[in-house]
């Protein structure tokens, strides 16, 4: 039986995180989404909207065997904790490339059980990044390509209070 993890900030949930996920639960027994923090990034979403947007998502896609969890220690304590032996990630670019590498490695010295995959991306989703889709939401972009209806909702009532 092998556990996975996928970790991320999520914030806001993209097509581009949910072809991972699908992807990811087609090869592993069991896959969990783990909504982690990311120091380095200011929030669009909380983390009670990110999982409950992300857990409806999974409903809709019909995988039952994904769960969503929040956490906010490192990623190979949450692992260790649960049992699992992999670390699933996504790669869009070299740049991206470059950061998971540098990432599985650290992962591996914290602790040697964790295997770390990554998953390239489709081409249709080559562009989805956070960064984007706030610049587009700021700026009245459309994004309804980038995030289900259901998140472009959540986002335009973020902005709206100001977040
Ligand atoms: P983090 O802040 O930890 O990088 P993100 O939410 O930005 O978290 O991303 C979580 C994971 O999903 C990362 O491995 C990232 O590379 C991957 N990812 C993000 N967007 C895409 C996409 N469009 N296609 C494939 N993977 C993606």
């Amino acid at each position: 039986m092998v556990k996975a993890v996928f970790p991320g900030s999520f914030d806001p949930p993209t097509y581009g995180h949910l072809n991972i996920i699908e992807r990811g639960a087609g090869l592993f027994d069991s896959l969990d989404v783990v909504i982690a923090v990311n120091s380095k990034k200011t929030p669009l979403l909380s983390h009670a909207e990110i999982k409950k947007l992300m857990e409806e998502q999974l409903v809709s896609m019909g995988l039952k065997q994904v769960s969503v969890t929040t956490y906010d220690g490192l990623v190979v304590d949450y692992c260790r904790s649960v049992g699992a032996s992999v670390l699933l990630r996504g790669v869009r670019s070299s740049a991206d490339f470059d950061y998971e590498f540098e990432l599985s490695i650290l992962n591996k010295q914290l602790n040697e059980e964790v295997e770390t995959v990554l998953i390239p991306t489709e081409p249709k989703y080559f562009v989805l990044r956070s960064s984007t889709i706030k610049e587009l939401l700021n700026l009245g972009g459309d994004i309804s390509a980038m995030v289900p209806p259901e998140v472009e909702k959540a986002l335009i009532k973020s902005r709206a209070r100001g977040d």
